[in-house]
């Protein structure tokens, strides 16, 4: 016995029971920090699954009824499922909202509901929403505004143009959107003539002075003696794509020489040589290349309203829906059809 005591006393055998104390703190305490760790990935996990899939039709219904969460909260999380072009969960949301009875939101869930229909392209849905609304509230612009998109997207024209009495009668300048829809109602008519579409067009700038880069898209297609005919030469920018479009054969040649603008614009392009430069950059490359490397004008449509950049002209807004606000902008860019051509040209 006295042996062990004094081994128990021995400095050695503290010195291990100190480093035994001290791994077993470590060893428990490393395990208990990789036990937290795997608990806190796991919570992490369910709670994240709960927002990468989206809740079902029943499952809404039962949220939405509850009346957990405020009409204002569903409101928002179906807005922003519109944002994110998930249409579908949008107008789930919605027509639960409208179910409820008594629901304090319902002509502005109403509102939205229609406006995401028209967005999703369930036109007829849309305008018996739209219908419905004004049949209680006929004193809404926002609602006669869309139901007028409805129809103009169905290409019911004469529906549409009814609809811009009662904004008139509600102080609304519809001078534009009428000239607008009778322009569409005389291009998708097939029962008129190229001709008589052309004349009753001109007929329409000649009265309005408006939609100039519509009407002349048209004309310079169609017509373009008559385009030329009627052609104003402060709108040459504006058009800078159309002229840029136009067949050589079908050019003007007196206009072009009187108009600095198209001067430079077909020199550019290499069919006259009547400018030397240009104050617009592009123009200047392309007269100064002198038609040696493959380069030519690209487009860019830009909405004046809401400074969207779309790839393709358009006559109404596809973001704002705003009439008549394009901008054109051009940019140099390779021409691929000059490589196509010389390609054909070294087979021959
Ligand atoms: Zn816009």
């Amino acid at each position: 016995m006295n042996s062990f005591f004094i081994e128990f006393r021995d400095p050695l055998f503290s010195i291990i029971i100190f480093f035994s104390i001290i791994f077993t703190i470590t060893f428990f305490s490393y395990w208990w920090n990789k036990y937290k760790r795997t608990e806190d990935s796991k919570y992490l996990d369910k709670f994240l699954k709960q927002f990468a899939s989206l809740p079902s039709k029943d499952e809404l219904k039962v949220l939405i009824s509850s009346g957990d969460i405020s009409e204002k909260s569903w409101l928002l999380l179906a807005h922003s499922y519109y944002k994110s072009g998930n249409y579908e969960k949008s107008i789930e949301i919605y027509n639960e909202i409208l179910n409820i009875c008594n629901s304090k939101n319902r002509l502005e869930t109403m509102f939205l509901l229609g406006k995401t229909y028209l967005k999703a392209g369930f036109l007829e849905r849309a305008k018996q929403i739209f219908l419905s609304i004004l049949k209680t509230n006929p004193r809404t612009p926002e609602a006669l505004k869309s139901l007028l998109l409805v129809y103009e997207q169905m290409r019911d024209y004469k529906s549409a143009l009814d609809v811009l009495e009662p904004l008139d009668e509600l102080n609304e300048d519809i001078s534009l959107e009428g000239n607008y829809l009778r322009v569409m109602a005389i291009l998708n008519n097939d029962k008129i003539s190229q001709d008589e579409k052309s004349q009753k067009l001109l007929y329409i700038y000649k009265t309005s002075h408006q939609l100039v880069y519509m009407l002349f898209e048209y004309l310079f297609l169609h017509n373009p003696t008559l385009a030329w005919e009627h052609f104003d030469h402060s709108k040459s920018e504006l058009l800078c794509d159309i002229l840029w479009k136009i067949e050589p054969k079908d050019l003007n040649l007196d206009i072009i020489s009187q108009n600095g603008y198209l001067r430079e614009l077909y020199s550019a392009r290499g069919d006259v040589d009547l400018a030397k430069s240009s104050s617009i950059f592009e123009l200047d490359v392309l007269i100064k290349l002198g038609g040696k490397a493959k380069a030519t004008l690209n487009f860019e449509y830009m909405c004046d309203d809401c400074k969207i950049v779309h790839p393709f002209a358009f006559h109404r807004c596809p973001s704002c829906h705003t009439i008549d606000s394009v901008h054109v902008e051009c940019q140099l860019s390779k021409d691929f059809y000059k490589d196509i051509g010389d390609e054909n040209n070294s087979f021959q």
